[in-house]
């Protein structure tokens, strides 16, 4: 009784204390993305992975500036998601597969609304297949490390509901409990096997398959979450933990094992995928480019590469070249 009752006085002491650590919503964790940019490098095949692996500080780097873009840019954050629950079945699965058919039917702001990352992510794969052709090695990076986390992204369930952090259903902050705080407790053991890139036939109807396939584990995402509230004993839900001067809170480690393993390890398959996912398409926006040597120059960092290519590259993130689409619609 005593114990208990100190337990309880230390939690409600602990909680004046502690500020709620609210992560970005709409995002893997920021180490989760590095993670992924980084071991994709590792799947590729020569002559590519070499170039790669050189410049693979640049890819880990890189990975998180799609989110950070959301600061400044308006247009950003709607290439991170889909509302997938939004769009009623039928609407689902006749949605138009390339962008501009979909603006044609539905308007941007209205397509905006409920999140682009199916048409955004091709339109950055080609992006990286004119980058390579071009060869312009500060752009390859900046676009592979991009489309790598819009990649990512899309292998997250709670990247496409309109219930994406658990605010419509009392579980407020499951975003950052899936994305952050599973990856941080499997560490290093997050990617058990890597397997070789392969070549994406089509990846317009591919990103479809990867968004409906996370789409099916929406439901016990949110279910295991309830389940181990009442599984696990009230004053263990949440650890303190410093960032900075601030000493914050998070789901305990018992929680998150119990999260963990109600999923059925999903976000370590789910990461593994992204990582395989990543690569593949990595390797085919450079099959498809001609398969350009990027030997040369190996020297400088890319980010002088870059520096240097910044003026040329102001006017090719405008150009429409890159951009092709076709008009065919989208299938289940
Ligand atoms: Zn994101």
């Amino acid at each position: 009784m005593f114990l208990l009752s100190l337990t309880k006085r230390w939690w409600a002491s602990i909680t004046i204390l502690l500020f709620f650590c609210t992560l970005d919503a709409h995002s893997w964790g920021f180490a989760a993305h590095r993670y992924i940019n980084e071991s994709a490098v590792y799947a590729l095949p020569s002559p590519l992975r070499e170039f790669f692996e050189y410049h693979r500080s640049t890819l880990k780097e890189r990975a998180v500036a799609a989110d950070q873009r959301r600061s400044w840019d308006p247009l950003e954050a709607s290439c991170h998601f889909m509302d997938m629950d939004r769009w009623n079945d039928s609407e689902r699965w006749t949605l138009p597969l390339h962008w501009d058919s979909a603006v044609q039917c539905y308007t941007e702001k209205h397509l905006r609304s409920r999140g682009i990352l199916p048409w955004h992510a091709p339109q950055v794969y080609r992006r990286l297949v004119w980058a390579f052709e071009q060869g312009n090695h500060g752009l390859i990076l900046r676009t592979a490390a991009d489309l790598g986390h819009y990649l990512a992204d899309a292998h997250v369930p709670l990247h496409l509901c309109s219930n994406y952090n658990g605010q419509n259903s009392g579980q407020h902050g499951l975003h950052a409990l899936l994305e952050s705080r599973i990856p941080e407790y499997l560490g290093d053991t997050m990617v058990q096997t890597l397997r070789r890139a392969e070549i994406v036939k089509h990846p317009a109807r591919q990103i479809w398959q990867i968004m409906n396939d996370a789409y099916l584990h929406l439901e016990s995402v949110f279910d295991c979450e309830c389940l181990c509230r009442s599984e696990v004993p009230l004053d263990l839900h949440y650890a303190p933990f410093r960032r900075g001067n601030r000493l914050l809170r998070q789901e305990s480690i018992p929680f998150v094992q119990c999260y963990h393993r109600c999923l059925g390890g999903l976000m370590g398959r789910q990461l593994a995928a992204s990582v395989a996912h990543v690569a593949d398409w990595w390797l085919s926006a450079w099959v498809e480019a001609g398969q350009p040597l990027l030997r040369s120059p190996w020297g400088p960092d890319a980010r002088v590469l870059e520096d240097n290519n910044q003026e040329d590259n102001n006017q090719e993130d405008t150009d429409v070249g890159w951009k092709g689409a076709g008009d065919d619609d989208h299938s289940p």
